[in-house]
């Protein structure tokens, strides 16, 4: 049975006829804004000492101020559970890691204990972290698990744009979460029905493919 990519599983945990859609267009490079956010990941230490003026530089989502306010938060909380200088210098970058079922890029793998970090360009939420990224989190943990051959229970989401880090426990819940994705994805043939949560299609580049109208649309065609 061939593997399942990360982003696949991700795609799918957010919208199904997404990925269907990914997959009949073959669109699957990030666009570089996306490398340019992840890589504030990698200097943490740099953006916390820049002034003001080169911060206003960096592709960060909220005033100069208010991120280095965030992440000398977010780094304070993590220097007390011994989690910072993992996650500002993890013991391997960009890692191609393949498990039994999933395959895809660690963003950074972190030791003692061993867990994967997926570095997001996007918006947390409110608490916790989103659902396609719950499902990455964990194929990635139980792919390293699978390669180093040990339980991997924790794995990390960061927000770099944000200054925001989060750590989470791969609970029973996230775990089935994970089973169902894979077994969507295994399935998937022709288009899925569309999502009912339609606040998901605001955002999404196939809103006009799937034939849904939103919000956007229907302003600009005079509907609302
Ligand atoms: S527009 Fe909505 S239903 Fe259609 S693919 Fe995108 S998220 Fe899914």
């Amino acid at each position: 049975m061939s593997f399942v990519s990360f982003s696949d599983l991700r795609t799918a945990a957010y919208c199904p006829r997404k990925l269907y859609y990914r997959r009949r267009d073959d669109d699957r490079e990030p666009p570089e804004e996306v490398e340019r956010v992840r890589d504030l990941a990698y200097r943490y230490d740099d953006v916390l000492e820049a002034s003001n003026a080169a911060l206003s530089a960096e592709p960060i989502a909220v005033s100069p101020a208010s991120y280095r306010d965030r992440l000398e938060r977010t780094r304070t909380r993590l220097e007390r559970t011994g989690r910072w200088e993992s996650i500002r210098d993890p013991v391997a970058r960009d890692r191609l890691v393949t498990g039994r079922h999933c395959r895809g890029i660690v963003h950074k793998v972190l030791a003692d204990p061993l867990e994967p970090s997926v570095v997001s360009p996007g918006r947390p939420p409110e608490r916790g972290v989103w659902e396609p990224h719950t499902v990455q989190a964990v194929a990635a943990a139980k792919a390293l698990a699978w390669e180093h051959e040990t339980a991997v229970e924790t794995a990390v989401l960061e927000y770099p744009a944000y200054g925001v880090i989060r750590r989470i426990e791969l609970t029973t819940r996230r775990k089935a979460l994970y089973r169902r994705t894979l077994r969507t994805v295994r399935a998937l043939d022709g288009p899925p029905a569309r999502v009912r949560n339609r606040s998901k299609c605001e955002s999404c580049a196939y809103a006009s493919d799937c034939g849904v109208t939103t919000r956007t649309l229907r302003s600009l065609l005079g509907l609302e």
